[in-house]
């Protein structure tokens, strides 16, 4: 397994395709290197002995210890340490960890892959090329992002109708040794800190969109892939240090005459499981979401309970009522994590059909509980920016800059009207409204709320397949038997129950 450092030699290696602000920047420049301690911390913890069981695994593969971040999930006891492993990193940063798109591309393709060969009935060799891969991946312990989204075009529009070709990733040109790709996705998320990029398809296809069904692996400083990069960082402290300063990027990927070679594609042209394998990243982003969003919900939690504090309101009912709505949202989307974990199998939910078996064997959490856990976790980012905005007033928002807390013409009076709660250190104080502005009032904050709302997928997708995968006939067969109208079953959830159990 690597360390920090050897990961952080390995991006000063590569070549400049990364464009912010104007400029074409290193990857190790400072201005990224927030968002490389923050995923660089998964390297920090996996090395701690007291972390070995959670933070690594023994590879399939090889038989190897490899970091849990670079390993397919074998059973349920696998899904449950992703989800927890997830929830510890991101209190430890305080917010997102950056590396779970690598994990949870990894997983989807592993099935997916297979999947399509069995399909082609031999003919073609993605699974054993992604295992190959996948090996190397793990070896070598690289960072992975993953690319579904489009830029979408036209919403209403499907991929092969858009007047812009391009407004999906497609397949250009087919190639002896490879394919030739163009198009653009859009908000990846660490992709300029990744060392190799995954690109999956975003939606559902039909046999005219074959082109859009493809999946492939490059290194993040490919030919033909440029990144439009945004950085998410917190004002610069001088005086007054964080424990520890989070960061992010997102990029623009654009895909100009890309040629991928076809050790490096494991899917191209197989519209049926290009929908499963958007379907399938989905999953497991959303399972990843029931680990970060609580992680990221203790942070707002902690928060709420010491803006009470400083404010001295912390025995006040109305405080104990949005405590207690914070914990409960919380901990339902980590317990809907947990029994997504727990009812894993090796198989999927495919429209119209149901669940079926699915892949070489690796395990997939539970559809209703990851979608279910992911959509009441999204929703409540803003409900939950209400509460930290109403229990700490409008000081966070006009919070005076910390220089003036160090300017000794301003800083002694500064503080003297900073004091509310006469038990806490007024420099505490101080300390938690800058805290606090940097969660509810920065850049940063506003796009981590966009991100815990739409990233995973926004709240109507799990609603769609939350409803289009549960049984609600039978409940209203049920209701039907109970009411004394015509077509009730009294049974008629039974079987449902036992199939869920099994
Ligand atoms: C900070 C951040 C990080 C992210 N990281 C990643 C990442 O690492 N990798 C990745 O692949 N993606 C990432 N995403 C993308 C995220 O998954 C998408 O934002 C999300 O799936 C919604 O897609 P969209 O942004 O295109 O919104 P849209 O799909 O444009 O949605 C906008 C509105 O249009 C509606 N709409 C869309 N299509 C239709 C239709 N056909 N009919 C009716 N209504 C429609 C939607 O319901 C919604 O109300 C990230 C997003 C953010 C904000």
């Amino acid at each position: 397994m690597r360390t920090k450092q050897d990961y952080i030699k390995g991006l000063s290696k590569m070549k400049r395709n990364i464009y912010f602000d104007g400029k074409l920047i290193d990857r190790d420049d400072e201005l990224q290197m927030d968002c490389i301690n923050t995923i660089g911390t998964t390297y920090d913890e996996a090395l701690k002995p007291e972390n070995q069981d959670l933070c690594t695994a023994i590879s399939h593969l090889t038989g190897e210890r490899i970091n849990r971040y670079t390993h397919i999930h074998q059973n349920t006891e696998d899904l449950h340490k992703k989800q927890d492993m997830t929830r510890m990193l991101c209190q430890k940063v305080g917010g997102c960890i950056q590396r779970c798109m690598g994990i949870d591309g990894t997983n989807a393709i592993y099935n997916v892959s297979y999947e399509a060969d069995k399909l082609n009935n031999g003919a073609t060799q993605y699974h054993e090329n992604f295992k190959k891969w996948l090996t190397r991946f793990q070896t070598e312990d690289l960072i992975g992002c993953c690319a579904q989204t489009d830029t979408k075009g036209d919403r209403l529009l499907r991929p092969a109708d858009q007047p812009n070709p391009g407004s999906y990733v497609r397949i250009k040109e087919r190639l002896k040794d490879g394919i030739v790709v163009e198009g653009c996705k859009v908000h990846i998320s660490e992709a300029s800190v990744a060392d190799e990029v995954l690109v999956v398809p975003t939606r559902a296809l039909r046999p005219e969109d074959k082109d859009y069904a493809v999946a492939f692996s490059v290194p993040g400083d490919w030919d033909g892939l440029k990144q439009v990069t945004t950085i998410h960082n917190l004002r610069p402290r001088e005086h007054y240090k964080r424990g520890f300063t989070p960061g992010a990027t997102d990029s623009y990927m654009i895909f100009e005459n890309c040629f991928v070679p076809w050790e490096r594609v494991f899917l191209a042209g197989e519209h049926q499981h290009g929908g499963a394998c958007a379907l399938l990243f989905a999953l497991f982003h959303r399972h990843s979401y029931s680990g970060c969003k609580p992680a990221i919900g203790d942070m707002i939690l902690g928060t709420a309970a010491l803006a009470a504090e400083v404010n001295n309101i912390h025995k006040e009912s109305h405080v104990r009522e949005k405590l207690a709505e914070l914990i409960m949202t919380i901990e339902l989307g980590y317990a809907a994590g947990y029994t997504a974990s727990d009812l894993g199998k090796a198989e999927v939910y495919l429209p119209g059909i149901g669940f079926v078996p699915y892949g070489p064997g690796s395990f997939i959490p539970h559809s209703i509980y990851c979608n279910v856990g992911r959509c009441l976790s999204g929703e409540a980012v803003f409900r939950e920016a209400e509460i930290l905005c109403d229990i700490s007033g409008g000081v966070t928002a006009t919070f005076p800059h910390e220089a003036d807390f160090a300017n000794p013409e301003t800083g002694a009076a500064l503080l003297k009207y900073t004091k509310r709660n006469p038990n806490m250190p007024v420099e505490d104080q101080a300390q938690f409204w800058r805290y606090l502005g940097d969660m509810i009032c920065s850049a940063t904050g506003g796009i981590m709320n966009v991100g815990n709302y739409h990233g995973g997928g926004s709240p109507i997708m799990e609603q769609i397949a939350i409803t289009t995968q549960y049984d609600i006939e039978s409940r209203k067969k049920l209701v039907k038997y109970i009411a004394g109208m015509s077509g009730g079953d009294r049974e008629a959830l039974s079987p449902v129950a036992k199939k869920a159990k099994k």
